[in-house]
């Protein structure tokens, strides 16, 4: 599948910011990065919210979404798994329709440089794993993968025994309900996931944020700590934010042509030295 084209071009007075905020990067003793919506957007993803967003169209789904799978998990799990449901039907055809882009293959050969400790990301997309991250935290789930409530084990969706006569399907490790990954309106943000995060975002002294306002907590959190701990900010967002002002060096324009080009520049930096 082709990406669409973008026609942002890069000029020189850009480029020597992107070349700045690698050489932020490239001097920082332990990175960590924090992507939202925005990243995936240029991979056929929208917004949930706004103009063309999911639950713009087929609605928000419901804000105390985890107290309802807790109180009827069965009857969570059967509308889950009702092809009439749109919005599921929705979420999944524009999810596994979506492929990785530039900006995640960057994020996935910063990692493998050796320039990024913990990738922190909103999305539940798979995007970031399908590019080829590893050290990555997903404080909001992913949708190919189920999860444990009791012991808090993931398993891939795909191959998960489920039996539709027999709802909700339990763990094999310790018999607890089995839910979707995702974490959902009012549930608590995983344990291990909060904690991995927390662990990147207190050794890192330089934090790069990309496709998110990073309003939402915890994430909104990040990027505040890492700098009132004397670390730097590298921002990459079409728009300036809240965390513009915070920012060592803001690259404004779509991430997956700046991320390439930033991950480009550190690359040469690396081969430099
Ligand atoms: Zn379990």
């Amino acid at each position: 599948m082709a990406e669409p084209s973008t026609p942002f071009q890069i000029d020189d007075a850009l480029d020597a910011e992107v070349r700045r905020a690698a050489e932020v990067l490239s001097r920082a003793r332990s990175v960590v990065a924090l992507t939202g919506a925005g990243l995936s957007v240029e991979s056929g993803i929208p917004p949930f919210r706004g103009k063309g967003g999911l639950w713009t169209k087929y609605g928000e789904p419901p804000l105390d979404g985890y107290q309802r799978f807790l109180e009827d998990p069965a009857e969570s799990w059967r509308k889950q798994l009702d092809p009439k449901e749109p919005w599921a039907r929705a979420l999944r055809d524009t999810l596994s329709a979506a492929r990785p882009n530039a900006g995640h293959r960057a994020l996935a050969e910063l990692e493998g440089l050796g320039r990024l400790d913990c990738l922190i990301t909103q999305n539940v997309d798979d995007l970031h794993t399908q590019a080829g991250s590893r050290a990555l935290a997903e404080i909001h789930g992913n949708y190919t993968l189920l999860r444990c409530t009791g012991c808090n084990v993931r398993f891939p969706r795909a191959g998960f025994p489920i039996d539709r006569e027999q709802l909700p399907p339990v763990c094999p490790e310790c018999g607890n309900v089995v839910k979707g990954d995702t974490v959902s309106f009012g549930e608590p943000i995983p344990a291990d996931v909060l904690q991995r995060c927390f662990d990147a975002v207190e050794r890192a002294d330089c934090i790069l944020v990309a496709g998110t306002s990073a309003t939402v907590y915890p994430a909104a959190g990040f990027p505040v700590e890492v700098v009132r701990a004397g670390g730097s900010l590298v921002e990459v967002n079409p728009e300036p934010t809240d965390l513009t002002s915070l920012a060592t060096v803001h690259l404004c324009g779509p991430g997956a042509v700046l991320l390439e080009r930033l991950v480009h520049h550190v690359r040469a930096l690396a081969e430099a030295a």
